[in-house]
């Protein structure tokens, strides 16, 4: 026996977004365990770089429930405050704001259209001259064709904000598991969730959350109701700690088709960005379909000739390390959140690609709600688990 009970629903994975799911199902009155094989946000969590981004979503559904985590982070951190006390819900929330820059000609019309739709769909963005842009961030390249500043983009710290959610979980009662690896569903005699199969024994429930990130995919078709949800690596550089020369999140206007284009060749664009200790974080890469760890040198050189691109000052300091991580990923670049229509019960919420720290707020609020019956904070028909992109045949 492993000592493990039962609950309500067990959300396998306590990364970010099962944190963030598992509280706001306990703050809805739901009894709710978290297992994870490894520990607490140590998987792709830890990777993230914090970003909660308006900035590089297209309108449509992504950028709905971006506008809708960026309104709930705020709020959640208050409630985990007040039920935690300020120090243990620490996350380093800095509304920091944002600047997307074009440094050629050819750059210049496509930003342009890109915050135009954007404006119409309600974000605020503003756009700069290249004297008001070196205002704000001094050592930005002179090389500018256009800039825009989003102010509502901000920077969370991942690690702390799901310690600080499962904080809030235990709380209120429930429990977290580490360790405990999540082999298989207990299905009854009508092929509903019955529990949850552990490497020791099974946890009653009558719900499950997959929300085991980049691996979502693989547990999806251990049971039986496979999503498509690959890893798609990504590379960060990361200097010595420097004193602060980079204000903002800063990156180049290629950004938002880099996130959406196809994985057939490596693709790159210059993300560069101080946090609180002074380190810069040089990103990002896009990559591949498998869970390769490896660190390539020809991809660390083009995220570090990117951001010297954007602020020639890099050129001389010194790195302190490079990393890698697994983003959860969907043909669609859309997340997975909802009940999976094949096993009444099984619950998704995946596929977050780069954005899951920015997302969770408003994902552990819409998942609540579906599960809950109350009206959804946003559509959630865009994010439904049956849609033809993601849904693929058992055993195909
Ligand atoms: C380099 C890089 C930079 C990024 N920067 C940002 C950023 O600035 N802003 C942003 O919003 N997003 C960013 N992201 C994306 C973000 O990190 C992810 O979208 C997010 O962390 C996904 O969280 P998750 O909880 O779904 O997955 P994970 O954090 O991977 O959690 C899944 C958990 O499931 C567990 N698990 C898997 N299978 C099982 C099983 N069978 N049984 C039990 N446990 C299991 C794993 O151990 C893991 O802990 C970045 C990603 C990378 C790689």
């Amino acid at each position: 026996m492993s000592g493990i009970e039962s609950a309500d629903v067990v959300v396998i994975g306590a990364g970010i977004i099962g944190a963030a799911c598992a509280e706001a199902l306990s703050a809805a009155g739901v009894r709710v365990l978290v297992i994870d094989r490894g520990a607490p946000a140590g998987a792709t969590t830890a990777s993230g770089e914090g970003d909660v981004l308006v900035s590089d979503k297209e309108p449509g559904p992504a950028l709905e429930l971006a506008a809708a985590s960026r309104r709930r982070w705020p709020e959640l951190l208050d409630e985990l405050r007040e039920l935690l006390g300020p120090g243990r819900a620490e996350i380093g929330w800095d509304p920091k704001g944002g600047l997307v820059v074009a440094t050629t000609a050819e750059a210049v019309g496509p930003l342009a259209a890109l915050t135009a739709a954007q404006r119409a769909a309600g974000v605020a963005v503003e756009d700069l001259d290249a004297d008001r842009a070196r205002e704000m961030e001094p050592y930005l390249t002179e090389e500018l064709t256009a800039v825009a500043h989003f102010p509502d983009d901000a920077q969370l710290q991942p690690v702390p904000a799901t310690a600080a959610l499962l904080a809030a979980l235990r709380a209120r009662g429930g429990e977290v598991h580490s360790g405990v690896m999540a082999e298989g569903i207990v299905a009854d005699r009508a092929g509903a969730v019955a529990g949850v199969r552990t490497g020791v024994d099974a946890i009653p429930c009558r719900a499950v959350v997959n929300a085991c990130g980049p691996w979502a995919g693989h547990f999806s078709e251990t049971v039986g109701a496979p999503v498509d949800v690959l890893p798609r690596r990504g590379m960060v550089l990361v200097t010595a700690p420097l004193p602060r020369f980079v204000g903002r999140k800063v990156y180049d206007s290629g950004h938002v088709d880099t996130v959406a284009g196809g994985d057939a060749e490596p693709r790159f664009s210059a993300v560069v960005e101080s946090t609180a200790s002074g380190t810069v974080l040089i990103g990002s890469s896009r990559q591949g379909t498998s869970f390769d760890e490896g660190l390539e040198v020809e991809v660390l050189r083009r995220l570090a000739r990117g951001a010297i691109g954007l602020f020639p000052r890099l050129a001389g300091v010194p790195v302190m390390r490079a990393y890698g991580g697994f983003r959860p990923c969907t043909p669609d670049r859309l997340p997975v959140i909802g009940e999976d229509p094949r096993m009444p019960g099984l619950w998704h919420a995946t596929g977050h690609e780069g954005a899951g720290i920015g997302l969770a707020a408003a994902t552990g609020r819409l998942l609540a709600d579906l599960f809950t019956g109350r009206e959804p904070v946003v559509d959630p028909e865009p994010f439904r688990v049956d849609r033809p992109e993601v849904a693929l045949e058992a055993g195909a």
